[in-house]
């Protein structure tokens, strides 16, 4: 029914299927509920924004102690949450400075504009080109989409940006290559998300880092995905020992609220200057005050320490069941509670299927089941979220649908 009103009104950008898409009314940490009072396991998380579960009390707290305060003020003023927010990160990561937008597009879009102001600051440079991993996923603008290393979504939407190659995700010489005269800069996901879930390499990541320092370019890490802890540590940067000079957030940051962060170190941050960049909502006082409540849960002492030690564990359990289906379940992969599944069958079957037992699963490019819980995720969810699953591959295995 509501699928119908949603189709009658709304532009279809969206894959659902009317009759099996369910309409969600709450939502209480993994759980979520429909109009029908149905359960589910929320194991895609909002696509990586709900790190704390639904409507996280402290979230909810900070928000709405917000809303009652102060909503907007646009960015001619200053404002607490905002300052509170960009000190915490700053506190908390490798970047000195940060600027704030609303979404992931829009953070890697600044991350794209400040490599090129950079670059023709600095002298004997004039680079613009950016090298990107193909697989990689950086957004739906314009520039973002032309980052983006995969064709099906640039399709329709040329003439493309200019400035933007694309090498093989862990290939060093594959990026070697690429260099030009002008190339500025170098962006990647640590962890591909919507590619597929594909972990960098350590060597390619610290190759990745002397590539850029040797050629005075720029390192872009995209941690909209991989970032805020969800792979057991604050940021995907820390588990290679290594800091990008521009980073990303989004998603998780902001606890569910629209909110996107690109940081950078000072070098770089002295690029733009009062008027190069902005953004109207950008820093926006409540889902500022949300994403201090988000970061203070996740710098809790212990909690990234936890997500790292579920994340084994639920891979385990993954792992446990590639030994029982080895003709169905090819690989297994992933980085602390960013998990990927690649079947040799049909994923949005088993989507469908766990869907239909109470889990919520998300498929990609038909084969790779991904995986995003709340990084709060209780060990006995995840024995239940396998629980689902291995009955839904072995459903998949006879044949039924
Ligand atoms: C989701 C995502 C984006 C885009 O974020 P939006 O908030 O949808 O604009 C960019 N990069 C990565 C790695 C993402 O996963």
């Amino acid at each position: 029914m509501l699928g119908e009103e949603e189709k009658k009104y709304m532009i279809n950008t969206y894959g659902r299927q009317a009759g099996i898409t369910p309409v969600f009314v709450r939502g209480s940490g993994t759980r979520v509920f429909d109009s029908a009072g149905k359960e589910y396991l929320d194991f895609v998380g909002g696509l990586a924004v709900n790190a704390l579960g639904h409507c996280h009390p402290a979230v909810v707290k900070a928000a709405c102690g917000q809303l009652e305060k102060l909503i907007h003020t646009s960015n001619l003023y200053y404002t607490e949450p905002q300052v509170d927010l960009a000190r915490c990160l700053v506190e908390h990561t490798p970047a000195d400075r940060v600027f704030f937008c609303n979404s992931g597009a829009e953070a890697n879009e600044a991350a794209i504009k400040i490599a090129r102001k950079y670059a023709k600051q600095h002298e004997g440079s004039q680079g613009y080109e950016i090298i990107t991993a193909y697989h990689s996923f950086h957004g739906r603008t314009m520039a973002t989409l032309t980052a983006t290393g995969q064709e099906k979504f640039h399709k329709g939407y040329e003439p493309l940006v200019p400035g933007f190659r694309y090498a093989v995700f862990n290939d060093l010489d594959s990026f070697r290559s690429m260099l030009s005269k002008n190339t500025c800069a170098v962006m990647l996901e640590p962890v591909q998300g919507e590619g597929g879930v594909h972990v960098a390499g350590a060597e390619f990541v610290r190759g990745l880092r002397q590539l850029c320092d040797d050629n005075g370019l720029l390192l872009i890490f995209d941690e909209v995905q991989c970032g805020l802890g969800r792979t057991g540590k604050l940021l995907a940067a820390d588990h290679y020992g290594i800091a990008a000079d521009i980073f990303t957030l989004a998603k998780a940051l902001g606890g569910g609220l629209p909110i996107g962060a690109m940081l950078c170190t000072e070098k770089v941050a002295e690029a733009f200057s009062p008027g190069d960049h902005a953004s109207t909502f950008g820093g926006n006082p409540v889902a500022c005050a949300a994403a201090v409540a988000v970061l203070r849960e996740v710098l809790q002492k212990g909690f990234l320490a936890e997500t790292e030690e579920k994340g084994r564990y639920f891979k385990e359990g993954l792992l446990a069941l590639q030994v029982s289906f080895p003709g169905l379940v090819k690989d297994v992969r992933g980085l602390g509670l960013i998990l990927g599944m690649e079947l040799a069958g049909d994923g949005q079957l088993v989507q469908r299927h766990c869907t239909e037992r109470g889990l919520l699963i998300n498929c990609i490019a038909g084969r790779i089941i991904r995986f995003l819980p709340p990084l709060n995720v209780k060990r006995e969810e995840i024995d239940s979220a396998l629980a689902i699953l291995e009955e839904s591959l072995e459903q998949l295995c006879r044949g039924g649908s």
